[in-house]
This record gives C-alpha cells, sequence and structure tokens, in this order.
C-alpha cells in the first residue's frame, strides 16, 4: 500500500507517519508538505520520500497521489489566532487546500481520504458534550475553514462517491508540537514554559475546559482507518470525552514535574471557545479496540521529548 501524507512534516503529521512505517501492508509512504510550520526535523529519521510544496500546486498533488491506496489529508494552517491574523492565507491552505486535495483524490481514484477537521467547528454552541449532530458555529476564519473542509469531503463522497473520513481533532498534544512560536498550542506551552522555568501564561480564568488528546491516541485511530479503509458519511469526533480545565492541566503537570509552578493570567483570546468536551459513541462505534493515552500518561511523554 502506497499512503501519502499532507502536512506529514508537521506534529499530527509525523507522528502518523511514524505509525504508518510500522504497518507491514504499507510499503510507500510520501509526504506532501510545504514546510511551512512543519520541520525536516520531525521526519528526519522515517522511511518515507518527502515532496516539497504546496497542495495548492496540482502538478505536485499529481505526483504524490498516483497509485495511493489512501490519502491523510493534515496539511492546513493550524491555528485560531494566525487566521484572525491573516483570513484569506488560512482559507486558501485549508479551504481552497482541500479542494484541490479532493480534486486530484478524484483524478487519480484513490480508494480512501482521511481529513482533519477540528472542534473549533462547535465553536458557539455551547452544548456539551460536542455531539456531531449539533449545530456547528464556528467563531473564528480558522473553525470556518475547517467546517469548509469535512464538508467539502462529504459534498465529494456525495456528488462523486469518494470513500472519505472527516475527523474533527481537539486539542492534540504530544511529541513533535512547537512550542517556539507565538501561536503554540497551550500544552507545549505549558511545558516549555515549566522547563524554562517561566510562568505558565494563562488566557481567561483558567477554568476553561478541553478534551486534551494524545497525539499517539489520534495516529493509531488514523492507521487502524487506512488498514480497514474505514469511511463515515459526517465528521467525526477524534477525542475520547475527557473534560480538562486549564488550572487542572497546570496540577497534572507540576505532578509530572514534581514541582509548582507559577500561573498568571491574561485576558481571554477572540475566537476562543470556552469548553469542549467530546462525544466519542461514534468513534467507539467504529473503532472499538481504540486505547486512548491517559493525560498523565502523554504528559509525560511530551515532557521527557521537550
Ligand atoms: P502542524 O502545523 O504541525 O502541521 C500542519 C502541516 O501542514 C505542517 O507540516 C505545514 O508545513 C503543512 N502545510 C501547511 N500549509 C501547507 C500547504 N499549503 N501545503 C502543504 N503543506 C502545508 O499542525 P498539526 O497540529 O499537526 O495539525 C495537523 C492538522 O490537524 C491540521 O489540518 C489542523 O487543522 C488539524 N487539527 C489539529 C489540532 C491540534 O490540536 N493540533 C486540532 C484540530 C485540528
Amino acid at each position: 500500500m502506497k499512503i501519502v501524507v499532507t502536512g506529514g512534516a508537521g506534529f499530527i503529521g509525523s507522528n502518523v507517519v511514524r505509525a504508518l512505517a510500522a504497518v507491514p501492508e504499507v510499503d510507500e509512504i510520501v509526504i506532501l508538505d510545504d514546510l511551512s510550520t512543519g520541520s525536516l526535523d520531525n521526519i528526519r529519521e522515517l522511511p518515507a520520500r518527502l515532496l516539497t510544496g504546496t497542495i495548492l500546486d496540482g502538478a505536485l498533488l499529481d505526483e504524490a497521489f498516483a497509485g495511493a491506496a489512501s490519502v491523510v489529508h493534515l496539511a492546513a494552517i493550524p491555528s485560531v489566532p494566525r487566521s484572525i491574523h491573516d483570513p484569506y492565507r488560512s482559507h486558501q491552505a485549508n479551504a481552497t487546500g482541500t479542494l484541490l486535495v479532493l480534486e486530484a483524490v478524484r483524478r487519480h481514484g484513490v480508494p480512501q481520504v482521511v481529513l482533519a477537521s477540528s472542534s473549533s467547528v462547535y465553536g458557539g454552541n455551547l452544548a456539551l458534550p460536542k455531539r456531531e449532530t449539533l449545530r456547528a458555529m464556528p467563531l473564528s476564519p480558522y473553525a470556518v475553514s475547517k467546517l469548509a473542509t469535512e464538508a467539502y469531503a462529504i459534498a465529494y463522497a456525495s456528488c462523486f462517491g469518494l470513500s472519505v473520513l472527516p475527523f474533527r481533532f481537539f486539542n492534540v498534544f504530544g511529541p513533535g508540537q512547537a512550542a517556539n512560536h507565538a501561536y503554540a498550542a497551550v500544552v507545549p506551552a505549558f511545558v516549555s514554559a515549566a522547563l524554562d522555568g517561566r510562568p505558565l501564561r494563562v488566557f481567561g480564568d483558567g477554568r476553561q475546559t478541553r478534551d486534551f488528546t494524545f497525539v499517539g491516541s489520534v495516529a493509531s485511530v488514523i492507521v487502524d482507518a487506512v488498514r480497514r479503509r474505514v469511511s463515515a458519511p459526517d465528521a467525526v469526533n477524534l477525542a475520547f470525552g475527557t473534560r480538562t480545565s486549564l488550572g487542572v492541566l497546570v496540577g497534572e503537570l507540576e505532578a509530572v514535574l514534581g514541582r509548582r509552578l507559577e500561573v498568571t493570567y491574561e485576558a481571554a483570546r477572540p475566537g476562543d471557545a470556552r469548553d469542549s468536551q467530546a462525544d466519542c459513541t461514534v468513534l467507539r462505534s467504529l473503532f472499538p479496540g481504540v486505547r486512548p493515552y491517559p493525560l498523565r500518561a502523554g504528559l509525560e511523554v511530551t515532557v521527557a521529548w521537550m
């Protein structure tokens, strides 16, 4: 099986490539990545061929997708604040990029495409837990672009018979996640501050909650999806129904590091949802064998990696 991972030099992508490399039926892995937020360091040791360039380049998509058994489409500009800073660029990479990926999947008759959407599509819908049937209420250009990602996939399944599996990732964390930039996600930002002896910056009162998901759990679900060629008629939450406040996250990190950490509080950021927790009924029905990593164990691995 030849598998293509767009965004494979990124955080989630490189973990997926590593997990795919251990699958006996997978004999070729191609990464298509423009290295805008991904890095060569993430994939240096991995047995994959890198095509450097953008998913907006149809010829490069053709080169990557010919003969593929599955495309795992993760390439995107993956940040709410970045999309507020430059909405059009996020739209191009995330929405237009997905459209071009689906067109190339169609041209090459690729039998399956797995795609990354985001819990941010629930946005202003405050109901908990987040069931896939809830009305999407995106609060940022990023969330709109991710809603477009999954909607295009579902439309292509309906119009052209593509076999698609759009996942809504929640807050994924783990090794490979960049901490050293202004748009860093909360777990790498906290771990890096803690290890450097800086205060942990909380935007808001710290009582906001997230369904943190260790990247190893995400990678094993995606690998299982590729092996069994799983598809779904609608987007599927990929998280396990835990609800952790940032205050509790700080406590977990203190337990892992064995010391107290200093925290500062700043104004909440626009576009950020207050609470998040997945309903994972659909995920469990599609992937009954999956065993998620607990938060503490995932933090230990992340701290050791950093
Ligand atoms: P990441 O920034 O580490 O990975 C994204 C990768 O895509 C990078 O390697 C980047 O260089 C590449 N890329 C960006 N634009 C590209 C383009 N035009 N052409 C080719 N490559 C391009 O981020 P990540 O956290 O690994 O995110 C992976 C996917 O998961 C994204 O689609 C993101 O929206 C989605 N997602 C992530 C989370 C999370 O918690 N990390 C949550 C929800 C959804």
